[in-house]
């Protein structure tokens, strides 16, 4: 320790946390539960990403979207048009509300006497101890769970032009006539839609061949339809080359197909991806691995200290918060039972949900996936303009998408574009939970007329496909 810190208390800890959003709380809770001395470390605000700045905001404003698509389709089913109007800072003001009553929840939690918070910025000293503001703090185990931020990038002229990122783009209270979203990410699509739908003019840039590039192609053609039905103008495999800004508009310079063009909007939204947080967290002397600015862990949560873990977008492997709950409560065990067989993460049910409309939900096993490990499969997709229910819903854009073992019919992973389909993954998670197959979601009872009942058009195709094997 540097003569500098001598002077500082020292206080001592079995587990301590860094980071109280969603995976630094079930790390702690997930200890505390074992019996350990917990402190947890925030440097605010409390809260975390997923209720300030990340999945509630953006699905409480996304429910407004959606309220003013429906009253724009109004004539549609029969109903006398309404003249739909959005109130932006209305909208704003709704989701603060939410987002402070979801916060003022978490805090308290944070706050518990059962926890030792320390409300600083930590800095790792030593593999065994942090400094806090004016503690240090000494651990038995350290639990990294400083999550991310908004990805800095390098594209010529963006910086001067200005730009938003996700933080501030949920408290935009004046909606801009026009948006230029740069990526087509996840985040980038929920903000794309939302902002179409309450009447601004859209246009979304993706480098890769299609939205959503990490998932199977035809999920990402399928969202551009729905998107381009409502007037979104989605453009991919686009390179940006500059940005320019005239008096009231930013230009974006890009190469498509080889050729030069540009699009201008009075406000940029720059969804090109986040990083993890370690900015001031010090981890070289922790002396932990991290690879590409993030901290490297095994399926145990370890990082290369046996003593030190990381979960949540801190080690960037899934960056979902039910996944960043799941690693928390893997590292808050593994911290606590030294004694026991390690608990690890398997990523055989990971699932993702996007909440545009058509939403997208995808779980287990992608074809792209099985490809790259060579795995076989029968795949089989049936869509929902055919199905009866979501015909009567007037929600025909996407489809069902099953992938199964050739050998027994095992579902090895699902796919949905369509109405609810952050709902509907869940049965075809439980069935894939039980190892269930093909066969089994033929047998399982689905209500008529019901969206679920969806499912089981491409399992026949696949009991079909294997019965012709
Ligand atoms: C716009 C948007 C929408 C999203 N929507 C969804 C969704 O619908 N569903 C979904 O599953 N995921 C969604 N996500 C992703 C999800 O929000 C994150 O994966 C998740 O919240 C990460 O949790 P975490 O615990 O790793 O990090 P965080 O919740 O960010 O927690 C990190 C904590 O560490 C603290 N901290 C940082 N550095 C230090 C330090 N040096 N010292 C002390 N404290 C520190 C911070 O104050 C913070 O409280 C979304 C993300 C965004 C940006």
């Amino acid at each position: 320790m540097s003569s500098q810190l001598s002077h500082i208390p020292e206080r001592r800890h079995d587990v301590v946390v860094i980071g109280g959003g969603s995976a630094g709380y079930a790390a702690a809770r997930t200890a505390r539960d074992a019996g350990a001395d917990v402190a947890i470390v925030d440097q605010g605000p409390l809260g975390g990403l997923c209720i300030l700045r990340g999945c509630m905001p953006t699905k409480t404003i996304l429910r407004s979207a959606e309220i003013m698509a429906l009253m724009k389709r109004a004539r549609e089913f029969g109903l006398t048009s309404v003249t739909a109007q959005a109130d932006l800072s209305a909208i704003v003001d709704r989701k603060n509300r939410l987002v402070q009553e979801f916060a003022d929840y978490r805090i308290a939690a944070l706050r518990d006497p059962r926890f030792t918070l320390y409300e600083s910025r930590a800095e790792f000293l030593s593999p065994h101890e942090l400094r806090a503001g004016d503690v240090r703090i000494r651990g038995g185990a350290f639990i990294i769970a400083t999550g991310s931020s908004a990805a800095e990038v390098a594209i010529p002229g963006l910086d001067e032009a200005g730009y938003l990122t996700s933080d501030e783009m949920l408290d935009v209270r004046r909606q801009p006539a026009s948006l230029l979203v740069l990526g087509g990410g996840l985040v980038a699509v929920e903000f794309a839609q939302f902002f179409a739908r309450i009447g601004t003019k859209v246009t979304m840039l993706q480098r890769g061949t299609t939205l959503l590039s990490d998932m199977d192609e035809d999920i990402g053609q399928a969202l551009a339809a729905a998107f381009r039905d409502e007037g979104i103008e989605v453009m991919t495999g686009v390179s940006v080359q500059c940005v320019t800004s005239g008096s009231s508009e930013k230009t974006v310079h890009f190469v498509q197909g080889g050729v030069v063009h540009t699009r201008s909007a009075e406000v940029i939204f720059q969804a090109l991806g986040r990083r993890p947080n370690l900015n001031g967290l010090n981890p070289e002397a922790a002396g932990v691995q991290v690879i590409d600015g993030r901290l490297v862990v095994g399926a145990d949560m370890r990082t290369s200290q046996p003593h030190i873990f990381a979960v949540g977008d801190v080690n960037d492997l899934t960056p979902i918060v039910h996944l960043a709950i799941q690693q928390g409560e893997t590292a808050g065990f593994n911290a606590t039972h030294p004694n026991k067989p390690a608990r690890v993460i398997d990523h055989r049910l990971d699932s993702e949900v996007v909440f545009t409309e058509p939403q997208v939900a995808a779980a287990g096993m992608s074809e792209r996936l099985c490809r790259g490990a060579a795995i076989p499969y029968l795949t089989a997709s049936y869509p929902f303009a055919d199905h009866g229910k979501a015909m009567c819903l007037g929600a025909a854009h996407g489809f069902v998408k099953l992938l199964c073992c050739p050998d027994d019919g095992a579902l090895l992973g699902a796919q949905i574009v369509g109405p609810e389909a952050g709902e509907l993954i869940h049965e075809l998670i439980a069935v894939m939970y039980f190892r269930g197959t093909a066969h089994d979601l033929l047998r399982i009872p689905h209500y008529h007329p019901t969206l679920a009942e969806i499912v089981t058009y491409p399992a026949e195709s696949i009991v079909e496909q294997m019965g012709r094997a």
